[in-house]
């Protein structure tokens, strides 16, 4: 990954791969440069989400912009929002509400959120619900429970957003009842975790389940030690990597 590397000052940003795009610096520039649904700005606005954070001013454009990221940012700064927020948007809308004539999107689940443990995937969730508020977003917290709804066709066909642990990922894959064909956005929150050795062939089996051409890759980490990263990377496509906070390497 070459490319440019610049400082960011106020955030302390620093920026590599090549042409990643421009900072924000308020959410509503969003509307404007990336067509943000106004129904999603209104949902940051309600939730007390009035200014991007410093990973959230690169993370949310870059996302966006289609390009596959590596993010590094400490423990507090925001990152849910920073790839939930361009997954809501990517996304349009909920898969139900979509016009019987757009035939040519296929159907199923079309974004996965992995996460180490049940209890961040609990709070990414949450996030989700948030940005969901005003729209019948389907988005799934899986376990056992929920993970046997997608048996039914109707419920699968249906699904917008899956948020689990690896092992309950690799569960659904197995049995046959999750195809992840569909999917166009794959975030690995916590990377560090996931990519470390309990996860690694797990994540493996998911990332090379997810077969559509179109997707589009996430990692985000408060850290990412030097051996991980070189994992990590080897899974992205011409990644632009986010350091905020940190004396970078
Ligand atoms: P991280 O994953 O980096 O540890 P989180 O995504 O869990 O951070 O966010 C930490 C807290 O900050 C959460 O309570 C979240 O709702 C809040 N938060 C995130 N972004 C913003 C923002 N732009 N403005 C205000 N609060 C925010
Ligand atoms: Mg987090």
């Amino acid at each position: 990954y070459a490319g440019s590397s610049a400082p960011r000052q106020s955030h302390r940003i620093s920026i590599k791969g090549i042409n990643p795009p421009k900072e924000i610096t308020t959410f509503e520039e969003l509307k404007d440069r990336y067509s943000l649904p106004a129904q999603l700005y209104a949902n940051l606005e309600k939730n007390g989400y009035y200014h991007p954070t410093g990973i959230q001013s690169i993370g949310v454009p870059t996302l966006l912009e289609s390009r596959d990221v590596a993010a590094i940012s400490p423990t507090g700064t925001g990152k849910t929002l920073s790839y939930l927020l361009p997954i809501f948007s990517k996304l349009g809308g909920p898969q139900s509400s979509r016009q019987a004539q757009d035939s040519g999107a296929g159907k199923g689940v079309r974004a996965i959120v992995v996460a180490p443990t049940r209890e961040l995937a609990h709070q990414i969730h949450n996030e989700c619900l948030k940005l969901s508020q005003g729209r019948k977003w389907r988005v799934i917290l899986f376990s056992k429970a929920t993970a046997s709804t997608l048996g039914e066709k109707v419920v699968r066909d249906k699904v917008d957003i899956i948020i689990s642990t690896p092992l309950r990922l690799i569960a659904s894959i197995q049995e046959g009842s999750l195809e992840l064909g569909n999917v166009r956005h794959l975030v690995l929150d916590e990377a560090d975790r996931l990519l470390d050795t309990e996860f690694l062939e797990q994540m493996q089996e998911i990332v090379a389940a997810c077969t559509n051409p179109y997707l589009q890759k996430a990692m985000f980490s408060a850290t990412l030690p030097a051996g991980v990263e070189r994992v990590a990377m080897g899974m992205l496509q011409d990644p632009v990597r986010l350091v905020v906070g940190l004396k970078d390497t």
